[in-house]
């Protein structure tokens, strides 16, 4: 992407990211500043991390007073917020018990590994495989880059790990791909995110649940992008009238600070025992404090029916755009998550919006990724609505 920079060579990071050409020192609410104190409306939210806006009071009140007590004692002690979090996120769900861990990466790490045990606590010897789709986004480890279905994210790093078939996503003929002779368990997200914002079709997941269920083969729902309210309900599997077996999430667990979770239906859940799985990090006192918090701002203050609200209101406006725009081809999304699949590449828009102080995202092919804060105002709304039109407005009469 010629819009981001690489890491200067003489850099001591190594050089894994393209980088937008700013640098952001502090964040407030729906904005940040960078280090020419220029303020941008940020709609990228840290990629659908910082729900709740930059620096929220209520989380940071909460990290602050844990910072003065404990930080870390390891698991090897009982440690009572992580089961205050473990109890708010199942009584919020259809799950009964909760792992914690640090990233998205390691949350489907975990539900890969429970998935293998579970299917040999109940002898299924020979079944070994996991099912994932077509442009699916899980991550960058060994083995959640196998479990994503692009080619450009394995590419050189073969051998890859074993075990993973894809199949396209939304196409109800693949199904008779997935068999109880050898499939392990099916592995999605229910709006691809990094693919390209792509949802579910609520038929076919019906159509996937009822096939998991009669064939016993664990259905993981990956709600690392989804989930934390994004999409309008606290996980987006809610919307689809489905139970999975298994859910992951991390980003916007912590605001920010590191946090991530495979929760998992008691069945399932007992598969690991001590000594079958952990993590040195996982579940720390200062995590827990930051999901609690988040937790608790989400559910009490009412913000998830705002996020339907919002997302309507702004899926509608963006659709007037595509009546008046031909660079705009289709609007797709869930709540919050939305993506703008446009007839050019992505780089030219996002960079005119960073000129006009407005922070978005790629995604996919040619799409715009816009990931607001879930308290984002219906004034921010407009104006990010007001900026695009004036973006498309120039370049499509400079075009010939
Ligand atoms: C971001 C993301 C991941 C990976 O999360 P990390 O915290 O970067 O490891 C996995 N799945 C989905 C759907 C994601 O959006």
């Amino acid at each position: 992407m010629s819009e981001t920079v690489t890491t200067p060579t003489t850099s001591a990071v190594m050089n894994t990211y393209g980088r937008f050409p700013i640098t952001l020192v502090k964040g407030k609410g729906s904005y940040v500043w960078d280090d020419n104190d220029e303020k941008f409306l940020d709609y990228t939210s840290g990629i659908a991390t910082c729900n709740l806006g930059h620096v929220p009071e209520q989380v940071k009140s909460k990290v602050m007073e844990q910072l003065d007590t404990l930080w870390h004692c390891s698991n090897l002690y009982d440690i009572p917020s992580q089961q205050e979090l473990a109890t708010v996120l199942a009584e919020n769900s259809c799950f009964d018990k909760v792992f914690f861990c640090n990233s998205g990466a390691e949350a489907n790490e975990s539900a890969i590994k429970i998935a293998k045990k579970y299917a040999k606590d109940k002898g299924h010897s020979k079944k070994t495989e996991f099912v994932t789709f077509h442009n699916s986004f899980h991550g960058r480890t060994g083995t959640t880059m196998a479990a994503t279905g692009q080619e450009k994210i394995q590419q050189g790093f073969t051998p890859l790990t074993p075990g993973f078939r894809y199949l396209p996503f939304n196409d109800a003929n693949a199904l008779a791909q997935i068999n109880d002779q050898q499939t392990t368990a099916v592995i999605l997200e229910l709006v691809q995110g990094e693919g390209g914002v792509y949802p579910a079709e609520q038929a076919w997941i019906k159509q996937l649940e009822a096939l998991c269920k009669k064939e016993d083969i664990l259905l993981i729902i990956d709600e690392i992008q989804t989930g934390i309210g994004r999409t309008g309900t606290l996980f987006a599997y809610e919307q689809y009238g489905i139970e999975p077996d298994v859910i992951t999430v991390a980003k916007g667990l912590g605001s920010g600070f590191p946090v991530g979770a495979m929760l998992a239906k008691e069945a399932v859940a007992n598969s690991f025992q001590p000594g079958t799985h952990g993590s040195t990090f996982g579940g720390n006192p200062l995590a827990m404090s930051a999901g609690l918090a988040t937790i608790d701002t989400i559910l009490s203050e009412d913000i998830l029916p705002e996020v339907s609200a919002k997302g309507l209101w702004l899926t509608s406006k963006l659709e007037e755009l595509q009546q008046e725009f031909s660079s705009i081809e289709q609007v797709r999304g869930l709540g919050l998550l939305i993506g703008i699949q446009l007839s050019t590449d992505a780089k030219v828009l996002i960079s005119e919006c960073r000129k006009r102080g407005l922070l978005v995202l790629p995604a996919g092919a040619n799409v715009l990724r816009v990931l607001p804060p879930l308290t984002t105002t219906y004034e921010e709304l407009e104006r990010f609505v007001d900026t695009l039109k004036q973006i498309l407005t120039e370049l499509e009469v400079s075009l010939p």
